[in-house]
């Protein structure tokens, strides 16, 4: 089981603050297990930030955040995501990137994902998530360099990839090439100036 920890409302509010119309996914397997993303957890969330003046547009408890496969499904379980401007994940860093493949909308994490807890169900959650315990992949657009760049750069590439394929791993996408165009394509490239300092890098 992934083990995650909440990271303090006053720091999920920070994260927020220029958002608004915001839907909750939490996590009805590890994070549910773990009272950081199962229904009460959902439901504390959301009162908790529209006691702060937010507008909460709804919430959905999926399997598994890491189990989304398309918005589609999302809105299948809710139709009122359509209408989300951010979307708050309450569940691992894998969960997190995962809903940030199926949308262009802003996603963000309330958790910090500490460790694999012994084991993990699936093989893509190690590839997604490094599990460095401060999450930060939503400066990323979700895609999260500590562990989809074999570099762990944080500051941009490293300017080794060759047509968009990883220097280090040939048959991967350059991660960082990944994020560019995704934030890019959200309009979110402001995000890149943000300077992480060396010992931020994952160890
Ligand atoms: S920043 Fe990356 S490694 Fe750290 S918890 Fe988030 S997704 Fe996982
Ligand atoms: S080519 Fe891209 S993914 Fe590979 S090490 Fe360099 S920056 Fe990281």
């Amino acid at each position: 089981m992934i083990i995650s920890s909440a990271k303090p409302f006053e720091e999920i509010l920070e994260l927020l603050k220029d958002e608004n119309d915001i839907f909750i996914i939490g996590c009805n397997t590890c994070a549910a297990r773990q009272h950081v993303g199962g229904e009460p957890e959902v439901i504390e969330m959301q009162q908790r930030l529209e006691e702060a003046g937010k507008h909460v547009i709804g919430w959905v408890l999926p399997t598994a955040a890491c189990s989304v496969t398309s918005y589609d499904s999302l809105i299948e379980k809710n139709p009122v995501i359509r209408d989300a401007k951010a979307i708050i994940v309450m569940a691992c860093g894998s969960g997190v990137s995962i809903v940030s493949r199926v949308t262009e909308v802003p996603v963000y994490s309330s958790n910090n994902t500490d460790s694999l807890g012994g084991r993990s169900q699936g093989e893509v959650i190690p590839e997604l998530c490094a599990m460095c315990g401060d999450c930060t992949v939503y400066y990323f657009g979700g895609i999260c360099p500590k562990a989809q760049c074999p570099k762990q750069l944080l500051n941009g590439p490293c300017g080794g990839a060759i047509d968009g394929k990883c220097e280090v791993d040939p048959e991967k996408d350059c991660a960082w090439e990944l994020i560019y165009k995704k934030l890019e394509k959200a309009g979110r490239l402001d995000l890149l100036e943000k300077v992480w300092d060396a010992e931020e890098d994952i160890e």
